[in-house]
C-alpha cells in the first residue's frame, strides 16, 4: 500500500480512515500555492483581511457539527467540548478581525531630526504551522488567525493522528478563500526540510518538548525565527487561607477538561499543610464522580487521544506510586477496547517523584503538602517548565505580590488557567518561548520595520 497515516476512534479502536502522505511533488505544491497567495495577501487591506476572517468565522459555525463528530471521532473529547473548540476558533478569527488593524496599526516616534519616523508592521511571509491533536481546531485557528490579519499565509503540518481534522478544517478555510491555509500531510520527520525551504519565512509549534527541540534546531540552522508553545506542569497553589471548596472545584476542571490533556491543565497541586486534608478530601470526591464513557454521549471525560498515551500515563501513576504517592481515587487501566483512563488523584506526591518532576498529559493529578506560602512557590518553581499557574489565597493583593515570584507566562489567581484570544499565551523555560494570542501575538510573524524620512 501506498504510504500513509492511518486515523483511529481512541473509544473504540476501529481504524476510521487511512490518509496518502504527500509525496513531494504534492509538497512543493502546496508550499508554492502558499507563497504565491502570501504575494496577492500581503498588499490586502486590514479592512480586506478582516471580512476574510469573518468569513470563516462564519464557515466555520456552519461546519461546527460536522467539525465536532470529526474532533471527537479521532481524538475522543467529548462532543460537547469538540463544539466549544469550534466555537471558540470562530472567536478568535473575529477577535483578530476587530483588533488587527489598531494592533498593527503604524506606530510615530519623535526622533527629532527627520521629517517622519515611525515603525510599521509588514508580513514575514508563509508561516509553518506544526501543530498538536489536544485541541485540532483551535490550535490552529489560533496560530492562523493572526498570522493571516498580519497578511501571512499559512502551511499547516497537524499531528498524524488527526490529519482528517487537517483536511477538513483547510477545506473550510479554503471555501474562503483559496490556499491562506494549505494542509500538507507529512510525518514528523519531514519538518526541517520544509523549514528550510525557501518559500517559508518562521516556524510555529505547538508540541512536545522533543518536537520543540528538533524544530528549534531546523530554525536555527535555517536562520529562521520560531514560535514554541510546549509542555507545561502547572502548579495550582492552594494557600492556607484559600476558599478550599470553591479552589477543589475549580481544580477538577483545571485537570481533567478535555481529558486532561492542555499544556495548560494544572498538573502539580500544591497545597499548604493547614487545608491539605479538605481539598483532598474535595477534589478527590469530585474527580471521582466524574462520569467517563463514550465521548458521544453526555459523560464529563472521553478517552484520551491514543493507546500510546494512555499507557504512558499509566505508567507515570505507577511510578509515582511506586515512588510514595497515595491514590485517592482512580488509578486503574479500564478492561475493553478503548484509550480510557479514570480521573486519578494521587496524594502524597514526593518532589522527586515522577509525577511532579514529568508532565502527566492526561486525567492524573498530583498533590503535594508544603507547610507555608514560601515552600509552595519554591516547589511550583521546581520545574523545568513554566507555562502558567494558579494561585489560590483570599488575600488578592498578597496574590499580585507573588506573582512576579513565580516563574510561569500567567498567574491566575482564584481561577483556572484558560487561553483567552485578548491576552497573552506562552511559557518560560522548557515550555518554549515567543507569545501567541492578543496584541502580543499578532506580532511574531511580522517585520518590525523602521521607517526614517529624511
Ligand atoms: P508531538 O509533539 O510529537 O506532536 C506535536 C506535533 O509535532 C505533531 O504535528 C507532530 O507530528 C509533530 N512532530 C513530532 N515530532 C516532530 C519532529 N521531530 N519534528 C517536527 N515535528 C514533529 O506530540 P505527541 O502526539 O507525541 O504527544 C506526546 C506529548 O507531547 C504529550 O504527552 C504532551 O506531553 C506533549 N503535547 C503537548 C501539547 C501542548 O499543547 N503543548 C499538545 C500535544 C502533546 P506527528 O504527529 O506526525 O508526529
Amino acid at each position: 500500500t501506498a504510504p500513509h497515516v492511518t486515523s483511529v476512534d481512541p473509544a473504540t479502536g476501529a481504524e476510521l480512515a487511512r490518509h496518502p502522505l504527500h509525496d513531494d511533488a504534492a509538497l512543493d505544491a502546496a508550499l508554492t500555492r502558499a507563497h504565491d497567495a502570501q504575494r496577492a495577501w500581503r498588499t490586502a487591506s486590514f479592512e480586506r483581511r478582516a471580512e476574510v476572517l469573518v468569513a470563516i468565522a462564519a464557515e466555520l459555525r456552519a461546519e461546527q457539527e460536522r467539525m465536532a463528530e470529526l474532533i471527537t471521532a479521532e481524538m475522543g473529547k467529548t462532543l460537547r467540548e469538540a463544539r466549544a473548540e469550534v466555537e471558540k476558533s470562530a472567536w478568535v478569527c473575529e477577535y483578530y478581525a476587530a483588533e488587527g488593524a489598531s494592533q498593527l496599526a503604524p506606530e510615530t516616534v519623535d526622533t527629532g531630526g527627520a521629517r517622519e519616523t515611525y515603525v510599521q508592521f509588514p508580513p514575514l511571509g508563509v508561516v509553518l504551522a506544526v501543530m498538536p491533536w489536544n485541541y485540532p481546531v483551535w490550535q490552529v485557528m489560533r496560530a492562523a488567525a493572526p498570522a493571516l490579519m498580519a497578511g501571512n499565509t499559512v502551511v499547516l503540518k497537524h499531528a498524524s493522528n488527526v490529519t482528517g481534522s487537517a483536511l477538513l478544517l483547510g477545506e473550510v478555510v479554503g471555501r474562503v478563500e483559496r490556499s491562506l491555509l494549505e494542509t500538507i500531510v507529512v510525518p514528523g520527520r519531514a519538518v526541517a526540510a520544509v523549514i528550510a525551504d525557501d518559500r517559508i519565512a518562521a516556524v510555529t509549534l505547538t508540541g512536545s518538548e522533543a518536537a520543540g527541540v528538533s524544530v528549534a534546531q531546523a530554525c536555527a540552522t535555517a536562520l529562521k525565527p520560531s514560535v514554541l508553545e510546549l509542555g507545561g506542569s502547572d502548579p495550582f497553589i492552594v494557600l492556607g487561607d484559600a476558599d478550599v471548596e470553591a479552589a477543589a472545584r475549580e481544580a477538577v476542571k483545571a485537570r481533567f477538561s478535555n481529558t486532561g490533556q492542555s499544556c495548560v491543565a494544572a498538573k502539580r497541586f500544591i497545597v499548604v499543610a493547614s487545608i491539605a486534608e479538605a481539598f483532598e478530601e474535595a477534589f478527590a470526591a469530585a474527580a471521582g464522580a466524574l462520569v467517563m464513557g463514550a465521548p458521544r454521549e453526555e459523560v464529563d471525560l472521553g478517552p484520551m487521544a491514543r493507546v500510546d498515551l494512555r499507557d504512558e500515563l499509566a505508567d507515570q501513576v505507577a511510578r509515582g506510586v511506586a515512588a510514595g504517592g497515595r491514590v485517592l481515587t482512580g488509578g486503574s487501566v479500564p478492561d475493553g477496547p478503548g484509550a480510557f483512563y479514570p480521573p486519578t488523584v494521587v496524594g502524597a506526591v514526593a518532589p522527586d517523584s515522577p509525577l511532579a518532576r514529568e508532565e502527566t498529559f492526561g486525567p492524573a493529578a498530583a498533590v503535594l503538602r508544603v507547610p507555608d506560602e514560601a515552600a509552595a512557590i519554591a516547589l511550583a518553581n521546581a520545574s523545568p517548565y513554566g507555562l502558567s499557574s494558579s494561585l489560590w489565597t483570599q488575600d488578592r493583593e498578597r496574590a499580585k505580590a507573588l506573582a512576579a515570584s513565580i516563574e510561569a507566562g500567567a498567574v491566575f489567581v482564584n481561577a483556572m488557567t484558560a487561553s483567552d484570544p485578548r491576552m497573552p499565551f506562552g511559557g518560560v523555560k522548557r515550555s518554549g518561548w515567543g507569545r501567541e494570542l492578543g496584541a502580543f501575538g499578532i506580532r511574531e510573524f511580522v517585520n518590525v520595520q523602521a521607517i526614517t524620512v529624511a
